[in-house]
């Protein structure tokens, strides 16, 4: 999932006979449209300006009004495509709708952006609505003008700083998520420095995934993997000389590996509810935010209901989203049976194995022997090298389930 926020309370309770976890990520797609053109993309859409409208935000206010919250304030990602392609006068009246049709739910706004249409009007209604902001950027200009580019296939590195210049001018303080890439791994250094520097709150890395309409990542090739080990071996070395710079994935890491046995991980994006996404037409899917608009042979499209129509009782008593779930829990009682990262891992993300394997029901996706055991493997290191034992090795020993 390429956003920063993810829910913390995910004690599951029983709906329609099915173990739904409180909704604790709302993720809302304002438009199909995005104003460049990744080379890594899985947006089929992007292409394509279809706009939420009011009266759908009216609605998605009276869906959430019903559900089970797993915290005070709920979590809203607008994101998928370009959520700044919609104008600020769409998020001042959005997010009035909200907040009044779905009182007393108190909301936290977030924007998971490429950064590139940043400008004093945005960063007033940020400062005004108190706007986490999570920019994409992927590192050193050469590394992010590789793949991030704009439909002339222009680099966009040079107007994404501009709009993080803009950021650090009105003092909002904005993480950076950085996909990870061939590219990427020539030159840790450099792109340890870059992400130093930018004054973010929070570094997060993804890896390249092969999803929806991207079928092919540079990271597949079979050579990608020992680069990507020891990329991230030099990336935790020099984060050391700078522990104060939050990295998700190993700060992450470190907190499932030092939980008391026993206390394994459990997925947002592989339990139902605890990620509702809705798109600009108000369908709705829950599982992984990149199952919206996507479809497939055995599960037709992923809308379950649509905010309009129906309300989340009804989305779980859909016959597609029970032949989905049915499956993605047989992935992770495989993964449980099969792996010994399950503890760390929770079973994966469904979006990545239907990708990858073409099925919800499967285990080990390219995905998560990158994103899951690589950095898993990293992390046990130095922590076994910190409290003096082992040779620094893998999580894979024991099974920590
Ligand atoms: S690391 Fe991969 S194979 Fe292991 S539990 Fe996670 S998804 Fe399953």
């Amino acid at each position: 999932m390429n956003i920063t926020s993810a829910p913390s309370d995910l004690q599951p309770f029983l709906l329609n006979d099915v173990k739904c976890a409180p909704l604790g990520l709302l993720v809302l797609q304002p438009t199909t449209f995005c104003n460049i053109d990744c080379s890594y993309c899985y947006l089929s859409h992007r292409s394509e300006n279809r706009r939420m409208n009011a009266s759908t935000v009216r609605a998605i206010a009276r869906f959430v009004r019903g559900i089970r919250i797993s915290e005070e304030r709920l979590s809203v990602v607008w994101h998928a495509g370009e959520p700044m392609t919609a104008p600020v006068a769409f998020y001042e009246d959005a997010f009035q709708e909200l907040q009044s049709g779905a009182a007393p739910i108190q909301f936290r706004h977030h924007f998971q952006t490429n950064g590139i249409l940043i400008n004093d009007d945005w960063c007033a209604l940020f400062k005004k609505w108190s706007v986490q902001i999570g920019v994409s950027i992927d590192g050193p200009k050469e590394v992010h003008d590789a793949h991030r580019v704009d439909r002339s296939k222009r680099g966009t590195y040079d107007r994404v700083m501009r709009g993080i210049a803009k950021l650090r001018q009105h003092e909002i303080p904005f993480t950076v998520i950085g996909v990870l890439t061939e590219d990427a791994l020539r030159s840790p250094d450099d792109t340890w420095r870059f992400f130093e520097s930018l004054g973010a709150t929070q570094v997060a890395f993804n890896v390249e995934e092969v999803e929806g309409i991207n079928h092919l990542s540079s990271l597949s090739i079979s050579e990608a993997a020992g680069s990507f080990r020891a990329f991230l071996q030099r990336l935790a070395t020099l984060r050391q000389a700078n522990p104060g710079i939050r990295v998700r994935e190993f700060d992450g890491m470190r907190g499932h590996l030092m939980a008391p046995h026993g206390n394994g991980v459990m997925r947002a994006d592989n339990m139902p509810g605890a990620i509702i996404n809705i798109d600009f037409a108000g369908n709705v899917t829950t599982f992984s935010p990149e199952l919206l608009g996507t479809e497939h042979g055995r599960y037709g499209t992923f809308e379950w209901g649509n905010v309009h129509n129906d309300d989340w009782p009804a989305i779980v008593s859909n016959a597609g989203f029970k032949l989905a779930y049915a499956d993605i829990l047989a992935g992770i009682q495989r993964c449980g049976d099969s792996c010994a990262y399950f503890s760390v891992c929770g079973g994966g993300n469904p979006s990545n194995k239907l990708a990858e394997l073409g099925t919800f029901a499967g285990t080990e996706t390219q995905y998560c022997r990158l994103h899951i055991q690589a950095f898993a493997d990293i992390v046990m290191e130095d922590l076994e090298k910190e409290l003096g034992i082992g040779q620094g090795g893998h999580v894979g020993g024991p099974n920590r389930k």
